[in-house]
C-alpha cells in the first residue's frame, strides 16, 4: 500500500483484482483521531461502484474460484493468515493509525486473532463432516454443501481486521465470493487485506472493496442489490433494522452481529483481586469499543464498598494518550463524532444526578485528539438511558444488589442480549444464574475467552444467528439433501 512519508495514505475500492478510484474520482478524508490530523483519502463508493463488484464477484463465483478444490481453498486461507502474520508490524501501526487504539492492543489482539482467523478456519473447512442417515433398507440420505453466492460483508470500526477477517476467511473456505464494505472511519487495513488476499492466490474477483458510506452509499447499495445472495454485518441494531429491510426486496440470508449492554455480576464469593483486574479490561480495553465490553456492573452488597475502592484506584492508575507510546493502556475514541456522543451520555449521568467517581472529561495535558478518561458512575436509577444504551466507550456504571434474583431480573433488563460476566466461586450458583441470563455469549470467572468453534452472537437486539466453527460455516453454505433409493 503507497504510504507517503507523511504516512498519509490513499485507500482505493479493489474490484476484479485492481485498485481503483470512484467512478466520480470522489474521496473523502481518513483522519487520524489521535492527533486529529489527515492521514490520507478514501475513494467514495456509491451504487456505481457496487455494481462494478457485484459483477465481478457473480464472474468469479462461475470462473476459475468454482474450481478450485476445498483443499487448495484451505492453502490460500493460510498463506493468507502466513501474509498477515509477516505484515504484522505494518498492520498493527495502520489500524492503530485508524482507530486510535494503543498499537501495543493492535499487536497483541488485532493483527494476531486476524492472522489467526484465516488458520482456524484453513483447518477447520477441511475437516468437517456433513450429516447421513440410512433409512431402514429404503434409502440412503446425506447433506451436501454449495457455496451461498455472492456475499456482501459490512463491517463497525473498532475492530476492523479482526472482525473482517472473522467473516471472510469462512466466507472463502466455503467457497463464496464478496464484496466488502468496510467502516468508513477505519478503511486501512481492509485495504491492505485485499494486496494480502491476491499475493495469496485470491483469483480476482473473489475478493472485492468499496469504500464508502452506509445510507445512500456504498453500504445501502449493497444491502439492496439483487445479486448479493447473503449479508454479513457486525454494528448497530438500528443499521441492522435499515439493512434487513432492504434486503427484503430479495429476500436476503442475513447473519447478524450488533450491539450489547452487557452485565458483569459480580458475587461477594469471588476472588476480588481477580475479579479487578479482569474487570478493568472488560471496562476499558479498545477505550471500551467492543461490542462485548460489560458496561452495567452490579456487585454484591458485602463486597461493594471494597470492589468500588479497588476498581477506582486501578482505573486512575491508567496510563491514557499517544497510541503509539510505549505503555499506553487507553488511547483516543475513534472519531470526534462518536467522542461526543460518549460525552453526551456523560452530561445524561449527571443530569440524571448521577456521580462520577473518576473520569468524565479530557485528561489534562491532551489538547488535540479524542481523549476522554476512563470513566465509573454510579447512583443511576435503572432506566437512566446510561444504564440502557450502549455508549461504547471508556464509560461504566456500578450498582449494588442483594438478591440473586434482582440482579437477575436487572440484567435481562435490556433489548440487547450479547454478553454476560459472572464472577462467584459457587459452582451451582454459577449454572443457576448462567442459565438465566439472557445473553448468547456467558462468561463465567473469566472474560473475552474464545474459542473459535464456539457459537458466538446474540439474542434480542443483539443479533441473529450465530458464527464460530460449524455455525459459521452454515451460513456460508446452502445445504441440499440428496436421497437414494436403495
Ligand atoms: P454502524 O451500524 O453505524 O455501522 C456499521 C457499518 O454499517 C458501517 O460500515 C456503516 O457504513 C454501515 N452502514 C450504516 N448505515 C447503513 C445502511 N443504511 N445500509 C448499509 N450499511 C450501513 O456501527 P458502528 O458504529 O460502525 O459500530 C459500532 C456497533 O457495532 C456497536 O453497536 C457495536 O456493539 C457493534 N459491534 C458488534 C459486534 C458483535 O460481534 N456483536 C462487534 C463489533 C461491533
Amino acid at each position: 500500500m503507497p504510504i507517503n512519508s507523511n504516512g498519509t495514505i490513499n485507500c482505493l475500492h479493489f474490484i476484479n483484482g485492481q485498485f481503483v478510484e470512484s467512478d466520480n474520482k470522489r474521496t473523502f478524508d481518513n483522519i487520524n483521531p489521535a492527533t486529529e490530523e489527515v492521514i490520507g483519502t478514501v475513494a467514495e463508493g456509491g451504487k456505481k461502484e457496487v455494481d462494478y463488484a457485484v459483477s465481478a464477484a457473480k464472474r468469479a463465483l462461475n470462473g476459475p474460484w468454482k474450481n478450485i478444490t476445498l483443499t487448495e481453498r484451505s492453502k490460500i486461507l493460510r498463506r493468507i493468515g502466513d501474509l498477515i502474520q509477516e505484515r504484522q508490524d505494518e498492520l498493527a501501526r495502520l489500524e492503530s493509525l485508524d482507530t486510535g487504539k494503543p498499537l501495543s492492543l493492535a499487536k497483541k489482539i488485532d493483527i494476531p486473532r486476524a492472522a489467526y482467523n484465516f488458520h482456524f478456519f484453513a483447518d477447520y473447512i477441511i475437516s468437517i463432516t456433513n450429516e447421513a442417515y440410512q433409512q431402514d433398507d429404503q434409502a440412503i440420505h446425506y447433506a451436501h454443501r454449495r457455496p451461498v453466492g455472492v456475499v456482501g460483508i459490512i463491517k463497525p470500526w473498532n475492530l476492523p481486521l479482526l472482525l473482517l477477517t472473522w467473516k471472510l476467511a469462512p466466507c472463502l473456505g466455503m467457497g463464496n465470493t464478496a464484496v466488502i464494505k468496510p467502516a468508513e472511519w477505519t478503511p486501512l487495513t481492509a485495504t491492505a487485506l485485499m494486496e494480502i488476499c491476491k499475493e495469496a492466490g485470491v483469483p480476482d474477483g473473489v475478493v472485492n472493496l468499496v469504500h464508502g458510506f452506509g445510507p445512500n452509499s456504498a453500504g445501502a447499495a449493497i444491502a439492496e442489490h439483487p445479486d448479493i445472495d447473503a449479508i454479513s454485518f457486525i454494528g448497530e441494531p438500528g443499521t441492522g433494522a435499515a439493512i434487513m429491510k432492504a434486503a427484503s426486496n430479495s429476500l436476503k440470508k442475513l447473519s447478524y452481529e450488533l450491539g450489547g449492554k452487557n452485565p458483569n455480576i459480580i458475587f461477594a464469593d469471588s476472588d476480588l483481586d481477580e475479579v479487578i483486574e479482569t474487570t478493568i479490561k472488560s471496562s476499558f480495553i479498545n477505550q471500551g469499543e467492543v461490542c462485548l465490553c460489560g458496561s452495567r456492573i452490579y456487585v454484591e452488597r458485602p463486597a461493594y464498598e471494597e470492589f468500588l475502592e479497588k476498581f477506582v484506584k486501578k482505573t486512575k492508575e491508567l496510563k491514557i494518550g499517544d497510541p503509539f507510546e510505549n505503555g499506553t493502556d487507553v488511547g483516543a475514541l475513534v472519531s470526534k463524532e462518536h467522542y461526543e456522543r460518549v460525552n453526551s451520555y456523560i452530561d445524561i449521568a449527571k443530569q440524571d444526578g448521577a456521580e462520577i467517581l473518576t473520569g468524565g472529561k479530557r485528561p489534562d495535558g491532551l489538547d488535540k485528539g479524542y481523549y476522554l478518561e476512563p470513566t465509573i458512575i454510579t447512583g443511576l436509577d435503572r432506566n437512566s438511558r446510561c444504564v440502557r444504551e450502549e455508549i461504547f466507550g471508556p464509560v461504566v456504571t456500578v450498582s449494588p444488589f442483594d438478591m440473586e434474583e434482582e440482579v437477575i431480573a436487572q440484567a435481562n433488563d435490556t433489548h440487547y442480549g450479547l454478553s454476560a460476566t459472572i464472577w462467584t466461586n459457587n459452582l451451582r450458583r454459577a449454572h443457576r444464574v448462567a442459565h438465566q441470563i439472557e445473553a448468547g455469549i456467558i462468561w463465567v470467572n473469566t472474560w473475552f475467552l474464545r474459542d473459535l468453534r464456539t457459537p458466538f452472537g446474540g439474542m434480542k437486539h443483539s443479533g441473529i444467528g450465530r458464527t464460530g466453527g460449524m455455525h459459521s460455516l452454515d451460513f456460508y453454505t446452502e445445504l441440499s439433501n440428496i436421497t437414494i433409493k436403495l
